[in-house]
This record gives structure tokens, C-alpha cells and sequence, in this order.
């Protein structure tokens, strides 16, 4: 596989042309020995070579090595510029008992570590490869069946003001029951979830349900003001069908919108072009927008200005931090600071500590959650806990 990149100020990738992929071959085709080598292009900017008579592993090592030297010069286009390439290759052997799709499989299974782990570019096939692969696709599969058995609960942590000391809305998090009677976190699926897609429907679910429990709580004079946050994936925030399943949602569903929040995760939003009119939409609806997990990501304080946010929620391991580490409890006073210059409000996670709580309040943070005033319970319960 074949990645080029123009070193150039944009630095963004280059789309191949047809005049770059003729000399890709050639550069290709200086790499076989025999008659019987054959180099082909498979898809994209894949190729596929088979070398008819390497005697053995390490011998197709040297020739991966040596057709990564070939693409060592870069490649000249229009107007001068230079392309560079970075070549990933997997490599397996073709023996009579393995079927050749499997060995394409194999080798592709090869390609896909050789271009994640950045170990020299070259992998060969090995059975944990095969193991990880079936892994997964036993993973996916069981996720799929979840999601049609309904095997997914959703739990709620209270989010507590620190000035009135009393709950004022929850955050969702998901759970897996699954059918061996434990609960799964979200740490152990939820991966798996975004890389397949499978997040997608699970996430329209989570808003649907959501939008119902706000629509009961409103006939409950208790519970008519809780607000309900939902983290949004990546995958969802970008998702084309996000805006029209929240439309469809007001339609059917009776509730005032600022109760519902989004919480969104600063790697979400690196794709600030994507992502810019997106948010600028959600807080047109009348939503309210947490930054979450603030601090851990990356260039934070362009999002603040960028983006129509609410709420930063200060990430627990600041928090947890902060009792004994001088540094961290100076980035949380700093991001509490921000936030008041922004007139953004703040919720601080992972609060285990009455002395958390008193280090925030004299912060200034208004509101938190953490085991200390409860623990996720499963939404069907949140009223309990609000009421007690
Ligand atoms: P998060 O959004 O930062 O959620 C807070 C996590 O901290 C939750 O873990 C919660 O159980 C845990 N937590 C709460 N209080 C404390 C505390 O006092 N101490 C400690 N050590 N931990 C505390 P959980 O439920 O395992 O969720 C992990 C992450 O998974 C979440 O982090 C969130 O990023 C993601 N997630 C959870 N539910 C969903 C969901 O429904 N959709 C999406 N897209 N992501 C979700
Ligand atoms: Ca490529
Ligand atoms: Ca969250
Ligand atoms: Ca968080």
C-alpha cells in the first residue's frame, strides 16, 4: 500500500494521478527477479506481487525491503513539487494446501499491521494475526446480536450544583447486560461499536430513549427540571442523519430542549470544518453543549473560541489528581478560570471527596459528579436518587 504525501505547507495527502501510478509501476516492476513475477494493482493504491520462487520468508523480506528503497526518491509532478511515498507491505508465503484467497487475506491482514504499527513498514503473516481477526469478528458479530436482543441498559450519574447542594440532571452511560449476567462497561465494547459502525444505531436509540424519559419526567414536579446528557461518538456528532433524527425527535417527543446536553469530546472535534456548522446547528435546536473530558485532547483553546459551547467538563483525572500534585490542581484552576472568562459553566468529573468538593467550590467550579455523591444507577432508578 502506497501513501504519498506532498511535502508542502498544506501537507495534506495527494490524490495519485494517472501519470504518478505509471511510474509507481515502473518503480514496481524493477523489484521482480524472474519471468514469472508478476506485479499487479489490486485496489486504489494497493498492488499485489507475487514473486514466483522465493525460496523462503526471509527471502521476501530482502524483497520488501528492496521495494521500499525503490520509492526512497520522491516523485516529481507539475510545477516541480515532490511527492514522497511511504510503502506498508505484508507479506505471506503461497503454499499448494492454503487457497489463494486466503493467502491475499492473510497478506492483507499483514498490510493492515505493517501500516498501523509503524515497525519499518513490512509485516509478515502469523497466526495471532488470524487470531486477532476472528477475535473481532466474533466481537462484532456479539455486538450486533446485542443490539437486536436489547441487551443494552442505559444508567444515569447525578450531576450535583455545589452552590445549592441538590441534583439537577444526570449523564447517561451505557452498559452491556450481557447474557452471561455481567454487566459490560462501555470501555469494553464501545471501540468496537465506533470502528464498525454499529455505534450509529445504538446512538439513535440512546437520544430516543432519552427524549422519552424527558418527556415523562415533565408531568413530575420533582423531575420536570432535570436535564439529561447523552455523549455523543464521533461517529454521530459527523453522522448526516444526526440533525434529521433530532428533528424527528421534537416532533414526537415534549420536552424543553435545554434539558437536553450533548456531551462531545475535543477529538470530535478536529475536524473543525465538518464539525463547525454542526454545532452551530444542535445549539440553534436549543441544546446544551458540554466539551468533554477537557484538557486530554488537543488544541482546546481554539475550540472554546470556535465552538458554541455551554459547559467544559473538567476531566476526573485533573480532578483526582489535584489533591496531591501542585500541577494538576493548577490546570484545574486554570480551566475553571477559562471558563468564567467565556462565561462557559463547568462540571468537574470523578469526585470521590468531600475535600474535592471544597477545593472546586473555592475554584469556583459550580457543579460535579462522582462516586461520592453516587455512583451510575440504571436510569429507571435516577428519580430515587433525585428525590431522596
Ligand atoms: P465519560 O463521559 O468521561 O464518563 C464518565 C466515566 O467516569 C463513566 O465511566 C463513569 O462511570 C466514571 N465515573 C463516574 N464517577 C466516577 C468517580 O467518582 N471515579 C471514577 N474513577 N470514575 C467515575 P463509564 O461509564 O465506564 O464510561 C466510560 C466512557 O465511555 C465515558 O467517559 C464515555 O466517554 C463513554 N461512554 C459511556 N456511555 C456512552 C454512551 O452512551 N455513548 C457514547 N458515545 N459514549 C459513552
Ligand atoms: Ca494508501
Ligand atoms: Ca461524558
Ligand atoms: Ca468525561
Amino acid at each position: 500500500d502506497i501513501d504519498e504525501f506532498k511535502m508542502v505547507n498544506d501537507g495534506l495527502g495527494y490524490h495519485i494521478g494517472d501519470t504518478m501510478l505509471t511510474e509507481i509501476a515502473q518503480r514496481l516492476r524493477r523489484a521482480l527477479y524472474l519471468p514469472g513475477d508478476v506485479v499487479a494493482r489490486f485496489d486504489g493504491d494497493e498492488f499485489a506481487i507475487f514473486f514466483d520462487r522465493l525460496p523462503d520468508l526471509p527471502a521476501a523480506f530482502n524483497a520488501a525491503q528492496r521495494i521500499r528503497q525503490l520509492f526512497e526518491d520522491p516523485f516529481m509532478i507539475e510545477n516541480g513539487q515532490e511527492i514522497f511515498c511511504n510503502v506498508s507491505i505484508g507479506l505471506e508465503l503461497i503454499t499448494s494446501e492454503v487457497p489463494i484467497e486466503t493467502v491475499m487475506r492473510n497478506a492483507d491482514l499483514a498490510l493492515y499491521r505493517a501500516k498501523h504499527t509503524g515497525r519499518g513498514g513490512i509485516e509478515i503473516f502469523d497466526q495471532t494475526l488470524y487470531a486477532n481477526f476472528s477475535t473481532r469478528l466474533h466481537n462484532e458479530t456479539a455486538l450486533r446480536l446485542a443490539l437486536q436482543r436489547q441487551e443494552f441498559r442505559l444508567f444515569a450519574q447525578p450531576i450535583i450544583d455545589f452552590e445549592h447542594s441538590h441534583c439537577t440532571g444526570f449523564e447517561i452511560l451505557i452498559r452491556w447486560a450481557h447474557p452471561d449476567g455481567r454487566l459490560r462497561s462501555p470501555g469494553q465494547f464501545l471501540d468496537i461499536a465506533e470502528e464498525t459502525g454499529l455505534i450509529i444505531p445504538l446512538g439513535w436509540w440512546m437520544l430516543e430513549v432519552a427524549a422519552e424519559q424527558l418527556e415523562r419526567w415533565q408531568a413530575d414536579s420533582m423531575m420536570q427540571h432535570m436535564t439529561l446528557a447523552i455523549n455523543l461518538s464521533p461517529r454521530q456528532l459527523l453522522h448526516s442523519q444526526l440533525l434529521p433524527t433530532l428533528k424527528s425527535i421534537f416532533e414526537r417527543y415534549q420536552f424543553p430542549r435545554q434539558q437536553l446536553h450533548l456531551e462531545i469530546t475535543e477529538g470530535a472535534l478536529l475536524n473543525t470544518e465538518r464539525a463547525e456548522p454542526i454545532l452551530n446547528a444542535l445549539r440553534h435546536f436549543g441544546l446544551h453543549l458540554h466539551i468533554d473530558d477537557f484538557g486530554t485532547g488537543y488544541s482546546s483553546l481554539t475550540y472554546l473560541h470556535r465552538f458554541p459551547l455551554n459547559t467544559i467538563k473538567i476531566d476526573r483525572s485533573f480532578i483526582q489528581a489535584a489533591l496531591e500534585d501542585q500541577r494538576s490542581l493548577a490546570i484545574v484552576r486554570t480551566i475553571i478560570n477559562l471558563a468564567q472568562t467565556m462565561q462557559l459553566a463547568t462540571i468537574a468529573e470523578g469526585i470521590e471527596t468531600a475535600e474535592h468538593i471544597q477545593v472546586l467550590r473555592e475554584l469556583g467550579c459550580q457543579a460535579g459528579q462522582g462516586y461520592f455523591f453516587s455512583p451510575p444507577v440504571p436510569l429507571e432508578q435516577a428519580a430515587d436518587f433525585a428525590c431522596s
